[in-house]
């Protein structure tokens, strides 16, 4: 498949690229090998500087950033330019934090001698990123590695090359050296290739299982480190003593953010029967108020899906679902519009054996569920293959907790929707994938701890 920007509101072909060539990685390669054994040498402040740089020049060139992603990929202007100005926060934090992060260790130990543990660089990192943050997704892998002194060679999602280039663009002009990140439109063959290559140590992936899977083995079978970001079917557990008004105001709009196109986005409603007609009740009058339309225009508050392969296999989950025995509450209709938009929809009555009940739908797209008890609540959310997050509303907060800690997924919010924030862990376990990014975790995910004892 061939790097290709088209905006799906209009779908106007904005940009064609073409793929590397085997001579063009192998010279990213050895820039990565030589930036990362320059980054060997130099001190960790200058690198905050230049990071720091990064968030103040990321502002400048918010608007330039945010109109090119909302043209290549679909999002709400605003989305756009909350998700730059995230990026300009993740670098900020950073900048200011990694050195204590990094700091040594020491242990008592028995040994003869002091003990400690550093945190080195572990050479040139492979990642590969999805198109549904382009900018976030590079940016959660960029600045904890920068500041370990770990280089990077990205392979970005096939429709979203002009939202990478320019990303890359723009920290060159910030003062980030050449080798220490180079973006390339690389094949799968080729991204196979790079994590073969020994200058490459570590690999990550966000993205959906099967793709996970396959950068997985590769990074496997080469016995290098991965971490991997993968999908999710987020529950939103309403309890019988939840405030429905905080639900009601988040459900919606947590369910709709990026056109329903969130990897941490509540999917399944899970919701206790005494409260679940004014739940419903609810999430259509928030369906039914959106506006679909140019993503350009800070009036539209739908978004088109990001391709037109999106929507056809949207509406094929959910055709299958309805096949199965779904009953269609709300949308399932056509948008009279040319771009890729999908109706906000609700099914309900999905059995354990419809496909639907372990599937991502990534749109907008929401699965609600009654149930009895709070038990039954817990486990339907834990019946997944997935288990990235997840939100829990009670009355009691503390209770809420009880039942968070009962879920089986990386990251739950009590009487709150899902948020990621440069000092959070962001990740999850079971089809979700493993590791964690952004926060301590997300510093320490590739370094060598080396331990050093000195008699
Ligand atoms: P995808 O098909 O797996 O693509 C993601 C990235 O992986 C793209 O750059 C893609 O390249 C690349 N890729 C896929 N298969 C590959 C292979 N065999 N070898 C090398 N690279 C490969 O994912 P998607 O469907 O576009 O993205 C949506 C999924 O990402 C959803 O499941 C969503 O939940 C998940 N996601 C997870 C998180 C998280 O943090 N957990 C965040 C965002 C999204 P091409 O574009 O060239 O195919």
């Amino acid at each position: 498949m061939a790097y290709k920007s088209i905006n799906p509101f209009n779908n106007k072909v904005l940009g064609e690229y073409d793929f590397a060539t085997q001579d063009q990685l192998d010279l990213a390669l050895e820039a990565a090998n030589d930036s990362f054994k320059d980054m060997k040498k130099q001190d960790i402040e200058a690198r905050s500087k230049i990071l720091q740089n990064v968030s103040k020049v990321l502002i400048k060139h918010e608007d330039e950033l945010a109109e090119t992603c909302t043209m290549e990929m679909g999002k709400l202007i605003i989305e756009s330019r909350g998700e730059v100005e995230l990026c300009a926060l993740i670098a900020d934090w950073f900048s200011k934090h990694s050195k204590e992060l990094l700091k040594p260790d020491s242990i008592d130990t028995i040994a003869p001698g002091k003990a400690k543990v550093y945190k080195r660089a572990l050479g040139a990192l492979m990642m590969v990123e999805p198109w549904n943050f382009p900018y976030y997704q590079i940016m959660r892998v960029f600045a904890p590695n920068f500041m370990v002194g770990n280089s990077m060679i990205l392979k970005h999602a096939s429709n979203t090359p002009a939202s990478a280039e320019l990303f890359i663009k723009i920290m060159r002009e910030a003062g980030v050296p050449e080798g220490a990140i180079t973006n390339m439109f690389l094949t799968y063959d080729q991204v196979t290739k790079a994590i073969e290559s020994p200058i490459v140590q570590g690999v990550t992936l966000t993205g959906s299982m099967r793709g996970g899977s396959a950068v997985a083995s590769v990074a496997g079978k080469n016995v290098k480190k991965s971490t991997m970001e993968l999908g999710g079917t987020d529950p939103f557990i309403v309890l019988s003593d939840a405030n429905l008004d905080d639900v009601k105001s988040i459900a919606g709009r947590s369910r709709l953010y990026g056109a329903g196109q969130v990897c941490a986005s509540p999917k399944r409603f899970i919701v206790m029967d005494n409260v679940y007609d004014d739940f419903i009740d609810g999430l259509i009058s928030s369906f039914s108020k959106v506006k679909p339309g140019d993503p350009l225009n800070p009036k539209t508050t739908l978004a088109p899906l990001h391709s037109e392969k999106a929507k056809e296999k949207l509406q094929q989950q959910v055709n299958e679902a309805i096949e199965h025995g779904a009953k269609v509450i709300y949308g399932n209709k056509e948008i009279d519009l040319p771009g890729q938009f999908f109706m906000p929809t609700i099914l309900t009555n999905i059995s354990k054996d419809n496909p639907a009940y372990d599937t991502e739908f990534f749109g907008p797209v929401a699965e609600v569920y009654k149930v009895h008890s709070e038990q039954e609540a817990i486990d339907l959310a834990n019946d997944s293959s997935y288990g990235l997050g997840g939100v829990v509303f009670s009355g009691n907060e503390d209770h809420g907790a009880e039942v968070a800690a009962k879920l089986e997924t990386g990251m739950v919010f009590v009487n709150n929707g899902l948020t990621t924030l440069p000092e959070l862990p962001f990740g999850g376990v079971k089809g979700s994938g493993y590791g964690r990014e952004l926060s301590k975790l997300g510093q320490l995910a590739f370094v060598n701890e080396q331990l050093i004892v000195k008699s």
